[in-house]
C-alpha cells in the first residue's frame, strides 16, 4: 500500500487493532441472527510525509451504511461550540449579506443556523439525506453531494465561490485527503478563508486514545502534515488554534498561497511542539501499541472484577469511539449490561460485535447502577453533570482513557 498523500511505500504499523466491525453499523434484533462483517482495523504511518492513515482493506465501500446518520445537535456542548465559531468568524472576516459560508459535511444544520440567523447566505454540503433533510428544515440550502475537486469546481462555475469554507471533523474521515483538499482550493473565493477542525495526532498519541481510531477515520493529522496537503493544492495555514473538543483538536486557517495575511507565530510554534513530541520520530509511533494494550487491560480487569463482586454496570455513550474500545477488548453484555444513549436512532439497536443493547437514558433506573463507565471520554463533564442526581449514593463513573479512572 502507498500513503495517501505522497504515494510512498508504507511499511510501518503505528497500531493494529485486530479485526472489528464498522463501528457505526449498529445492529436490530433481526440482524443478531445473522452473520456480521469484520474488517482489519490497522493503522499505518508514512516515513515520508509522516500522514498516519487506515490501511487499505477490501470492500471498504461496504462500511459506509447510508441508514446511520449521527445527528450533531444532539450535543449542547458541540452546539454552544458552533455557536461560538459563527460569533467569531462573523466579526473577523465581516461576513455580511453579500457573503457566501460554506460548511462541508454540514450535518444537521448545527453550525449554519448561526449564519442563517445571522442573515449570511451559506450552503451546506452533506450527503447523507436524514441530517440534510433537518439542515433544510432550518432554512439552510443542501446540496446532497460528496465533496471533493469536481465539486470545487462545480460551484465555482456556478458563481458559488466561498467567503468561509468550514469543515468541522470531516477532513479526517475523507478517503482522498488529495482531492479533497484541491476542491477546497478551487471553492474558495480570492481572499477567502478556511477553517478545518480535526482531532490533533499530538494528542492521540500523548492521551493514548487509541479508540478514536476506526475504519471511517481514514487519516490522523499533525499541522506538519497538514501543512504539505495543502501546499501541494496550492493553500498555506496562516494560523492555527488548539481547542479542547474531541480530546484537543487543531483548528487551522487555510487560503489561497499567494494571499497578502501573514503566517501567525502560533502555526510555527504548533510545528515545534510537534517537533518535542516526536511526531517525526518513527519511535514513537512504535511504543503506541503497548500503551493501548495496557489500557485494554486495565478495564476489562476492572470489568471482571465487578462482575465476581456482583456489581451492576452499564455504559454511557454509543458512540464510534466505544465500539472501538469494547471490540479490541472483547467486552461482551455480561460485563456491560446496556449502553444508553441520547440518539434515538440508536436506541433499541445493539452495538457492532459486542451485541451490547442500546437504550433510552429515559427509562434506565439509574439507581440501581453501581457504575457508569462513560465511553465518550470528551463529554465525560456534561455525562455525570447530567447523570449524578440519578444515581444511588456511592455510584461510580469510569472512564478508561488516558487511564482507568473510577470517580464519584
Ligand atoms: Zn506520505
Amino acid at each position: 500500500m502507498k500513503c495517501r498523500h505522497c504515494g510512498a511505500p508504507l511499511t510501518h504499523t503505528f497500531l493494529d487493532l485486530g479485526f472489528a466491525p464498522p463501528s457505526n453499523a449498529y445492529l436490530t434484533q433481526a440482524d443478531l441472527s445473522k452473520p456480521e462483517k469484520y474488517y482489519p482495523l490497522k493503522i499505518k504511518v508514512c516515513d515520508q510525509c509522516w500522514l498516519v492513515q487506515t490501511e487499505d482493506y477490501a470492500q471498504a465501500d461496504e462500511l459506509f451504511s447510508p441508514e446511520y446518520a449521527y445527528f450533531s445537535s444532539t450535543s449542547s456542548g458541540w452546539l454552544a461550540h458552533a455557536k461560538r465559531y459563527a460569533e467569531k468568524m462573523t466579526y473577523e472576516l465581516g461576513l455580511n449579506a453579500q457573503s457566501l459560508v460554506i460548511e462541508v459535511a454540514s450535518n444537521d444544520g448545527y453550525l449554519l443556523r448561526n449564519f442563517v440567523a445571522a442573515g449570511i447566505p451559506c450552503l451546506g454540503i452533506e450527503p447523507t439525506d436524514s441530517t440534510a433533510a433537518a439542515a433544510e428544515q432550518l432554512g439552510i440550502p443542501v446540496l446532497r453531494e460528496f465533496f471533493g475537486e469536481a465539486l470545487g469546481q462545480q460551484l465555482t462555475a456556478n458563481g458559488q465561490q466561498a467567503d468561509l469554507i468550514a469543515g468541522n471533523n470531516v477532513y479526517a474521515h475523507v478517503p482522498d485527503i488529495n482531492d479533497f483538499t484541491r476542491g477546497l482550493k478551487a471553492a474558495l473565493k480570492p481572499g477567502g478563508t478556511i477553517t478545518l477542525e480535526f482531532p490533533h495526532l499530538m494528542r492521540l498519541i500523548e492521551q493514548a486514545q487509541f479508540d478514536t481510531v476506526y475504519h471511517e477515520h481514514f487519516s490522523y493529522l499533525s499541522l506538519q502534515t497538514v501543512n504539505r496537503i495543502f501546499a501541494a493544492a496550492g493553500l498555506r495555514v496562516w494560523n492555527v488554534q488548539e481547542l479542547p473538543t474531541h480530546g484537543g483538536s487543531l483548528r487551522v486557517y487555510g487560503c489561497h498561497q499567494e494571499d497578502s495575511r501573514s503566517t501567525q507565530a502560533a502555526v510555527t510554534s504548533v510545528l515545534q511542539a510537534e517537533v518535542l513530541h516526536g511526531l517525526q520520530d518513527l519511535n514513537t509511533y512504535f511504543k503506541f501499541q503497548p500503551r493501548a494494550d495496557k489500557i485494554k487491560d486495565d478495564l476489562l480487569s476492572f470489568l471482571i472484577e465487578q462482575k465476581r463482586l456482583d456489581k451492576k454496570v452499564a455504559a454511557y455513550g454509543a458512540a464510534a469511539k466505544g465500539n472501538t474500545l469494547l471490540n479490541y477488548a472483547g467486552v461482551k453484555p455480561d460485563l456491560v449490561e446496556f449502553v444508553c444513549d441520547a440518539a434515538q436512532a440508536k436506541q433499541g439497536k445493539f452495538m457492532p460485535g459486542s451485541h451490547i443493547p442500546i437504550c433510552d437514558p429515559k427509562q434506565v433506573n439509574w439507581s440501581e447502577l453501581d457504575f457508569v463507565l462513560v465511553l465518550p471520554w470528551n463529554i465525560a463533564s456534561e455525562v455525570k453533570a447530567q447523570l449524578s442526581t440519578h444515581l444511588k449514593s456511592g455510584a461510580l463513573f469510569v472512564t478508561a482513557v488516558p487511564k482507568l479512572t473510577v470517580s464519584s
